[in-house]
C-alpha cells in the first residue's frame, strides 16, 4: 500500500491508538484518529482523587504483554505502579479460606494442580495454535497468525480439535476431563466482567488467560501502573505524530472509492477506515455506546453478522469508605461470581493502602443471557437494572463491613461508570464461522475492522490484533 495513503482510525482506545503507533513504525504517517469523548484511553480509564488516580477501567498487565510492552517503549513508560494483594472474603464478610494454600483441603488441592498441569499439557499438544492472535480458521479447524511471542513469528498450522474452542468454556473442560480448572479461571474472568463460563465460548478465555498468562495469574506476577492505565495510552498519543482529535461526533461514514466521514459537521476524505469503535448494530443499551449503523453505511453482510454480537454489563462504583474499615487489602468474594449470584459485588479494590480519602472499587456483571445449555433465546432475557444492582452493591458493601462515609447525608461515591464491556459471539455463531466471515470482509470497501470484539477485550489483545492488522493489511 502507498505509504501516502491517507487513513482515518475511529477510537482513541488502546487498539486505535496501537493501530496509529504501528503504522507510523511502518512509515504511514498520514492518519488521523478521531475520538469521540474529551480524553484518550478509552476503557483504561483512571481519574484522579485528592492527587492520586484510580481505576475505574483497566487495573493490570502481566509479563506477557507483548503489544503493551511496545506501547511502554514506544511512549517512555513503565509499569511502577502499586503491588497488586488479595484476599478472600464471604458474602457476610468473614475472611474465605478455601484459597489460603495453608488451610486449603489437601486433597482437593492435589487433584485439582493435577488437572492444571493436565489442561496446561492438553492445551499445549491437542490444542496447539490456541493461543494466537484473533480468531482466523478456529471454527474450520486451523491457526492462522502471529504467535504470542516477544518476536511475534507468523505461524499456521491445521489442528481440527480447535473447532472444540467455540464450547462454552464449562462444556470445553469437562469435556477434555479438568473440570476443577475452572475455581481458578473463574478468579480473572467473571469477576473481571468476562461473563459465566457456561455461555462464553472457551476460545475467549484461552485468548485472554492463555496458560503462561493464568500462571502469572496464580503467582501474583502482575503489571499496574502508578498514573493509572490511562497514563499509558495519555503517554502514547503524545509520542505520535498526529495525536488524537478529541470530541469528534461522527454522524456520517459513506464509502465508495474514497470514504467520506462527516465530523462535527464537516466532510474529510479518506482512503482507508480503521473501525475500533464498537461494531455491534442496532439499539444498546449503554450511556457510551454507540450502534455502528447510526453512523456508518453499513452493507447488507456487516448488518448481518454484527447484529450477532452481544457485550457485558459490567459495572464499576469507587466509593469512599472510613480509614477504620479500610480491608487489609483488595480482595474477591468467589461466592458471588456465580450465575445465580448475578448482581453483587464480585471484586473490592483498593489501590492505595492506608491514603486518607482512599477509593474503593467495586465490580459488579448485570447480564447473563444462558438459559441452562441453550443459547437460541438468550435475547429475551433481560438484563439486570443499573439503579436495582447498584443498591444491592451498596447493600453487599454493608454487610462486608466497608459501608460508604456519608456526605450532606448521602453515600460518598465519587464515580460510576457503566463499561460498554467484551464484546462477543456466542457458541453457535463463533462455530459457524462469524470470524471467518467477518476477517474476509477486511479491506472491502476501504474498511478495516479492529478493536476487542476482533480478538478479546482486554488491552493486550487489542494492541496486539491492531499490530497484526497493520501487518497483515498495511
Ligand atoms: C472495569 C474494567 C476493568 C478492566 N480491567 C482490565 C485489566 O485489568 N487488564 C486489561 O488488560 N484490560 C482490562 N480491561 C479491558 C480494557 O480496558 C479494554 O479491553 C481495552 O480498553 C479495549 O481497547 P479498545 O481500544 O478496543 O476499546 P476502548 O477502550 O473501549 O476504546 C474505544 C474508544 O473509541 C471511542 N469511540 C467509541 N465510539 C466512537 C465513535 N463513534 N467515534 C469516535 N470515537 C469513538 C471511545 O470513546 C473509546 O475511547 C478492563 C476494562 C474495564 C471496563
Amino acid at each position: 500500500m502507498d505509504k501516502k495513503t491517507r487513513i482515518a482510525i475511529i477510537g482513541g482506545g488502546p487498539a486505535g491508538l496501537g493501530a496509529a503507533m504501528y503504522l507510523e513504525k511502518k512509515g504511514y504517517e498520514n492518519y488521523v484518529i478521531f475520538e469521540k469523548t474529551d480524553h484518550v484511553g478509552g476503557k483504561c480509564h483512571s481519574p484522579s482523587h485528592l492527587g492520586k488516580r484510580y481505576e475505574m477501567g483497566a487495573i493490570m498487565g502481566v509479563p506477557s504483554y507483548y503489544a503493551v510492552h511496545d506501547v511502554e517503549l514506544f511512549a517512555g513508560v513503565t509499569h511502577d505502579g502499586p503491588r497488586l494483594h488479595r484476599t478472600y472474603r464471604l458474602p457476610n464478610g468473614k475472611p474465605d479460606h478455601r484459597f489460603d494454600k495453608k488451610l486449603f483441603n489437601i486433597p482437593h488441592l492435589l487433584k485439582l494442580k493435577k488437572q492444571i498441569k493436565k489442561f496446561g499439557e492438553i492445551l499445549e499438544t491437542k490444542y496447539k495454535g490456541y493461543d494466537i492472535t484473533g480468531h482466523i480458521g478456529v471454527s474450520e479447524g486451523r491457526y492462522e497468525g502471529f504467535a504470542v511471542t516477544p518476536g511475534r513469528e507468523p505461524v499456521s498450522g491445521v489442528n481440527p480439535n480447535l473447532k472444540d474452542l467455540a464450547l462454552p468454556f464449562k462444556k470445553f473442560v469437562e469435556m477434555n476431563g479438568v473440570p476443577l480448572v475452572q475455581e481458578i479461571w473463574v478468579q480473572p474472568f467473571t469477576s473481571f466482567g468476562y461473563g459465566y463460563f457456561d455461555e462464553i465460548p472457551a476460545a475467549y478465555v484461552l485468548k485472554y488467560l492463555d496458560f503462561q498468562t493464568m500462571m502469572n495469574f496464580v503467582n501474583v506476577n502482575l503489571w499496574t501502573w502508578k498514573d493509572g492505565t490511562q497514563s499509558i495510552y495519555e503517554a502514547l498519543n503524545k509520542k505520535l505524530k498526529h495525536q488524537a482529535l478529541l470530541n469528534q461526533n461522527i454522524t456520517k461514514i459513506v464509502r465508495g472509492d474514497k470514504v467520506t466521514i462527516t465530523v462535527n459537521g464537516k466532510e474529510e476524505v479518506f482512503d482507508k477506515i480503521i473501525i475500533t469503535a464498537p461494531l455491534q448494530v442496532g439499539q444498546i443499551n449503554n450511556p457510551v455506546a454507540q450502534g455502528l449503523d447510526t453512523y456508518l453505511d453499513v452493507t447488507a453482510e456487516e448488518r448481518e453478522l454484527f447484529s450477532k454480537i452481544d457485550y457485558e454489563r459490567y459495572d464499576t462504583m469507587a466509593y469512599i469508605t472510613a480509614p477504620e474499615n479500610y480491608p487489609e487489602a483488595s480482595f474477591y468474594v468467589v461466592d458471588n461470581m456465580t450465575p445465580e449470584t448475578l448482581g453483587h459485588g464480585m471484586v473490592f479494590y483498593m489501590r492505595w493502602g492506608n491514603e486518607p480519602e482512599q477509593p474503593l472499587v467495586s465490580y459488579v456483571l448485570r447480564k447473563h443471557k444462558n438459559e441452562g445449555e441453550s443459547v437460541v433465546d438468550y435475547k429475551a432475557r433481560p438484563e439486570l437494572d443499573y439503579e436495582q444492582t447498584k443498591q444491592t452493591v451498596l447493600k453487599d458493601v454493608a454487610t462486608l463491613g466497608i459501608p460508604p462515609i456519608k456526605e450532606n447525608g448521602k453515600d460518598k461515591i465519587i464515580y460510576e461508570f457503566q463499561a460498554y464491556y467484551f464484546p462477543h459471539v456466542f457458541t453457535e455463531d463463533y462455530a459457524s464461522g462469524w470470524y471467518e466471515k467477518v476477517e474476509a470482509m477486511q479491506g472491502k470497501n476501504n474498511t478495516y475492522y479492529a478493536g476487542e470484539i476482533m480478538s478479546f477485550g482486554d488491552m493486550d489483545e487489542t494492541v496486539e490484533y491492531s499490530h497484526d492488522l497493520v501487518e497483515r493489511f498495511f
